[in-house]
């Protein structure tokens, strides 16, 4: 079955509210027309709430890095949900690897920030994958399996609609290392299974799932060209409006 592509852009902590809007005004022309796909930024938070103004109107998706699971309360520096739909944010990225090794973050405390994101009607790009020790002694599937049984236990499947998940190998972030297409198709095909196997077939054939890890305009075009690939969770390279356009459009250079 068909499903949507969505080219995503996590840039991390990069870019001040000027930083933003000059990339705004530039991107939106580059992909000005393209409606065959979804295509996402999620700047800091500092820059959501006038990104959001900017990008009204274009079909471009704003995005968060993260959200708190309360609508309201003594977490300090933590944003909620609420705050995030206020600023025009449709999607929220949930469990990045990021969140997860630097800042100790657990499958509890994802599957609870999942949850949040959920009931303001916000839509979680939750991120799964394994260490590159974990890859080479051959538990990829075993720690994909407790990352999702994790994060999504307690739900029903009409809960999880507008679940995205994203693959991202860890030895891939930030390393200029690509997992091969082959790599790729193989452990979305696995996280597909298992999403069968916990909500059944057909909610597995509607949910994307994205690939992350050092995405370039070199290589979006054969990791799309996988049936099980939807889309792409891009850090380094959607900071550059240019290259970020090349990808969003599968232009291999
Ligand atoms: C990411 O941060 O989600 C990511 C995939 O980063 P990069 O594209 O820089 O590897």
């Amino acid at each position: 079955m068909a499903r949507f592509p969505l080219i995503a852009g996590n840039w991390k902590m990069h870019k001040t509210v000027t930083e933003t809007l000059n990339y705004i005004h530039r991107f939106r022309e580059l992909v000005a027309g393209i409606e065959d796909r979804e295509i996402m930024i999620a700047p800091p938070f500092t820059a959501l709430y006038l990104a959001g103004r900017e990008l009204a109107g274009t079909g471009i998706r704003l995005g968060a890095q993260n959200a708190h699971w309360a609508e309201q309360g003594a977490f300090t520096g933590e944003i909620s949900p609420v705050m995030l739909k206020e600023c025009g944010v449709t999607y929220v990225i949930i469990g990045h690897s990021e969140r997860r090794n630097v800042f100790g973050e657990n499958d509890e405390m994802i599957r609870k920030r999942l949850e949040g994101v959920l009931k303001a009607g916000l839509r979680p790009i939750l991120c799964v994958g394994e260490r590159l020790e974990e890859r080479e002694a051959g538990r990829t599937f075993e720690v994909l399996e407790r990352q999702i049984r994790e994060a999504l236990s307690g739900f029903a499947p009409g809960d999880l609609g507008e679940l995205v998940i994203a693959y991202e190998p860890v030895w891939a972030i930030g390393t200029g290392r690509t997992a091969t297409p082959e790599q790729a198709e193989e452990a979305h095909r696995y996280v597909r299974g298992l999403l069968g196997e916990l909500f059944g077939d057909d909610f597995a054939e509607k949910i994307r799932i994205l690939y992350g890890g050092s995405v370039k305009p070199e290589n979006i075009a054969q990791l799309m060209a996988r049936p099980d690939v939807d889309g792409a969770l891009v850090g380094g390279a959607s900071l550059d409006p240019e290259t970020f356009s090349r990808i969003v459009k599968y232009e291999t250079l």
